[in-house]
């Protein structure tokens, strides 16, 4: 199958974050093999005339967790430990595999819808997320988590044998070593999860810093910061991406960058669960690679890749008061090649290139609030809704274009699975 997207405005988010006003995209099957200005002489099935909207890489969502899509707007006007402990746990225990799944096939419709096409998803459900993608056809990578319920000599064999049942070799799936979080496992355990990323060759996710509480329980008990404590581990002598990222100081700063450590920004979330505001801008001026993420919908309360870099960009300028901090070029890149990067696809996905994935987004600019257009880039953090999102394919392969998703399952079911699930869930927990 060969696409050929052209009068577009090209954002290629390539070195140079290069722009092409009136260019062109061509993709062959699942690859890009053509990206510049007009262009004839490429025999495509299918044309497409964009009328001078955005044609951008797919936006890389680096911290969720999708089957917790079931619980949003249920934990409310909480902060996070009350939330987690005494909220979200007491549902998580009624929830069954196959609602995950179903939970999973909502996030993967309102990810795309978003012009989402690649995501890190974290929970201790893995194989009915993991079958929601296949059957949707989506990019993502899994974690899989050391259980911290387990005894020493278990958790690695429990681990070796489920990653030896989820690795399918999908070339969409990719998968990760997770704890976590410092509260949930022992020492030991975070031991076992290096361990396993230098075995299985795989990166490492953890939940870092994104309470007071979990900093401060931390130096009273080990005399060390989080990243300090994870640091003398090894934990980072490996890949790892790390979530949140907010109560960290100078030093954390520098072995994240020693390390070349991923920092996953998760704005909204922490906004909301009053946790903090992350130090983007020190990040940014000590060249720590920054994605962004939204964490689940039971905390921010939207998949929304444009609501994160609004916020990562306006809570820096506040943060400091300077209005000139962290630019729309710089979250831009973040939510496209930072997620690639966090997730270690920097080398297929992220930006619009010959060879790379056709993992590709158009948007609309055609509403009111995209005129005059003066600055499509500003307008594209600063004005741009999720809505205007009209195109999003993932490896060539369009999963929503125009109000219908193409992801293996119908919509509607899929709004009737959730709802029937989340009922029986609320009646389980004495909650209605
Ligand atoms: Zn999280």
């Amino acid at each position: 199958m060969k696409t050929r997207f052209y009068n577009a405005y090209i954002i290629t988010c390539d070195d140079d974050f290069t722009i092409y006003p009136n260019g062109e995209v061509w993709v062959e099957d699942d690859k890009i093999v053509y990206v510049g200005e007009k262009k004839e002489g490429f025999m495509a099935d299918k044309k497409i005339n964009c009328f001078g909207d955005i044609i951008m890489p797919g936006f890389v969502n680096s911290h969720t967790h999708l089957p917790m899509q079931l619980f949003r707007g249920l934990a409310e006007k909480t902060s996070f430990n009350n939330w987690w402990y005494d909220q979200i746990r007491p549902l998580e225990e009624h929830l069954k595999p196959e609602d995950s799944f179903w939970a999973t096939m909502l996030s993967i419709a309102e990810l795309v819808r978003g012009g989402t096409t690649c995501v890190l998803n974290n929970y201790f459900h893995q194989k009915a997320p993991l079958y929601a993608f296949e059957v949707a056809n989506m990019r993502g990578a899994i974690h899989i988590d050391v259980r911290y319920k387990l005894n020493k000599e278990a958790r690695r064999h429990d681990w070796e044998n489920r990653f030896a049942e989820l690795d399918k070799k999908n070339p969409l799936i990719t998968f990760f070593v997770s704890s976590h979080s410092i509260i949930s496992l022992d020492e030991t355990g975070l031991i076992d999860c290096t361990y396993l990323a230098k075995k299985y060759d795989l990166p490492q996710t953890i939940h870092l810093c994104e309470t007071l509480d979990e900093v401060g329980k931390c130096e009273k008990e080990t005399g060390k910061t989080p990243v300090k404590y994870l640091e003398e581990l090894g934990f980072f002598d490996y890949k790892a991406t790390i979530a949140h990222g907010i109560h960290v100081d100078k030093e954390d700063m520098d072995i994240f960058k020693k390390h070349d450590v991923n920092v996953s920004i998760n704005m909204s979330s922490n906004l909301k669960l009053a946790s903090g505001i992350a130090p983007i801008y020190s990040y940014m001026q000590k060249g720590i690679s920054l994605s962004l993420g939204t964490d689940s919908v039971a905390s921010n309360n939207r998949l929304d890749m444009f609501k994160e870099m609004f916020l990562a960009s306006t809570s820096q300028k506040v943060l400091l008061m300077d209005a000139k901090v962290v630019e729309p070029k710089d979250v831009i890149l973040m939510a496209t090649r930072g997620g690639a990067k966090a997730l270690y696809l920097d080398d297929k996905i992220g930006q619009l290139k010959k060879g790379y994935q056709a993992d590709i987004i158009r948007i609309s600019i055609s509403d009111p609030h995209w005129h005059p257009h003066t600055d499509l880039i500003s307008h594209l953090v600063y004005s741009a809704m999720y809505s205007d999102v009209v195109m999003t394919m993932v490896a060539g392969k369009v999963l929503y274009e125009n109000g219908t998703y193409y992801i293996g399952r119908p919509i509607e079911k899929i709004y009737d699975e959730c709802d029937k699930a989340i009922k029986e869930i609320l009646k389980k927990a004495n909650k209605k």
